[in-house]
This record gives structure tokens, C-alpha cells and sequence, in this order.
């Protein structure tokens, strides 16, 4: 019976994903020439827009010449730096806590040895560093290493349980784990992109447009239109 369930799953998951890429397409691979500044981006990521990230992270790398200055720079004047992107009192000192976690570990600013351990070490350790949880690593793990890690943001988060591939009262992380069991890590990057992007178009938080969603016949939570925020 288990392994019928499990099966089952599977095959839940791939049809959302088909129907995900008939929709949306394959997402091309972003490069990611940088793991360190791709991990700061992250950070600068959390609770914000990707518009507010971006501004906050050019700020950033203009304001200071490398990474060292980041790490040596008065707090203060790292948060001036990242204002743009909110929580920036709370941002500044984790950056440079980071920075200065890597730089210990290594002797450099170099995130590239994670690639050669196994995935959950390597996220284990991420996951270590201040205010970095599984979803941030799983995001430098998959985007920059291509290593079999499924970020489980606010959209993946509330789009997967609705559709019933995880239970409704499920974590980010048990939703993180319930994936990477049952589907294939090759699916990983495209199907993170892409519950994202419905996610953001159709199956909004607060009102879901059930009635347009490709995927509706797939979903434990179409018919149930009536009560469309008890999963968010
Ligand atoms: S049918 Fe509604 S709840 Fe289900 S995935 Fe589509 S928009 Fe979201």
C-alpha cells in the first residue's frame, strides 16, 4: 500500500510538471558565476520583491570593492548600503556574519568546495550559517552547484499543498522533503521556476483564479472553491 502511495504521488507530481512545461516552458539555466554573491542575494531576497533584491544587491557590490570590504565594513554603513531592500538592520549583520563563516571555513571567499560534498551535508553546513535556512540553501545548492536540492519558497510552499502533494498543514521543509523523494532531480529546477511563476499568475494567495488554471483537473483544492484561502 505504501509503495502504491508513493507511486501514486509520483505520478502526481509529473503530470503537474507536463502540464507545468505545456504551459510555461522549460526555464533556461541562469548562470551563476558567483556562489558567494548568489547566496548574499538570497538573503537580501527575504521578504521582499526580486525588484528591491536586485536594487539592494547593485547597491552593495558599488558601495564596497569585494567581499572582504563587506565583512570589515561598520555594520552601519552595510546596512546603508542594502536600505532599499528592507530589514536592512537585520540583513546587514547576517551578511557579514556569512562572510565571515565562509571566510573562516576556507581561508577565502569560496563557496565552490560544497559542490564536492553530498547534498545534505552541503546544505547542512549552509543551512549552519546565520539566517540561512534550507530554502536559501537549497537555492545556492540547485541554481549554482545544479546539485539535487528543491527550494521550497512561499509560492512552492503554498501551490504544492494545495494541489495535494503534500498535506495542507505540511512545513517548507517537509514539502522540500516530499519532493526530493518522489520525483526526479532533473525536475527540480524547472518545476521550483515554474510553481513559482503559476503561482504568481494564477494560484495567488489570497485569490486563487481557479476557474483559468491549467491545472484544476489535477488539484485536491479546485473543489473546493468555496474556501480557496485555508492553504496560503
Ligand atoms: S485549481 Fe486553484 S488552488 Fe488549484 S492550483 Fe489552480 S489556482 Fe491553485
Amino acid at each position: 500500500m505504501a509503495q502504491a502511495s508513493s507511486d501514486d504521488l509520483t505520478a502526481h507530481i509529473a503530470q503537474v510538471h507536463q502540464r507545468l512545461l505545456e504551459a510555461y516552458g522549460k526555464p533556461a539555466r541562469r548562470g551563476c558565476s558567483d556562489p558567494v554573491g548568489s547566496l548574499v542575494q538570497t538573503i537580501l531576497s527575504q521578504n521582499t520583491s526580486d525588484v528591491n533584491t536586485a536594487r539592494a544587491y547593485a547597491s552593495l557590490r558599488a558601495a564596497f570593492p569585494d567581499w572582504r570590504a563587506v565583512m570589515t565594513a561598520p555594520t552601519e554603513a552595510v546596512a546603508d548600503a542594502i536600505r532599499s531592500g528592507g530589514l536592512a538592520n537585520q540583513k546587514a549583520p547576517r551578511i557579514q556574519a556569512v562572510l565571515r563563516a565562509i571566510y573562516e571555513t576556507r581561508g577565502a571567499f569560496d563557496l565552490n568546495w560544497l559542490a564536492d560534498l553530498p547534498v545534505e551535508e552541503a546544505r547542512r553546513w549552509l543551512s549552519s550559517l546565520p539566517g540561512v535556512g534550507n530554502k536559501t540553501a537549497s537555492i545556492v545548492l540547485l541554481f549554482c552547484f545544479d546539485m539535487p536540492a528543491f527550494p521550497v519558497d512561499t509560492h512552492v510552499h503554498r501551490v504544492t499543498r494545495r494541489l495535494g502533494l503534500a498535506p495542507a498543514n505540511a512545513s517548507p521543509d517537509q514539502v522540500m522533503r516530499i519532493i526530493e523523494a518522489h520525483a526526479p532531480p532533473d525536475w527540480f529546477y524547472p518545476l521550483h521556476l515554474n510553481l513559482i511563476r503559476h503561482g504568481r499568475a494564477v494560484c495567488k494567495a489570497q485569490k486563487p483564479r481557479c476557474n483559468a488554471c491549467i491545472l484544476a483537473d489535477l488539484c485536491a483544492f479546485a473543489g473546493n472553491l468555496s474556501r480557496p484561502q485555508r492553504v496560503q
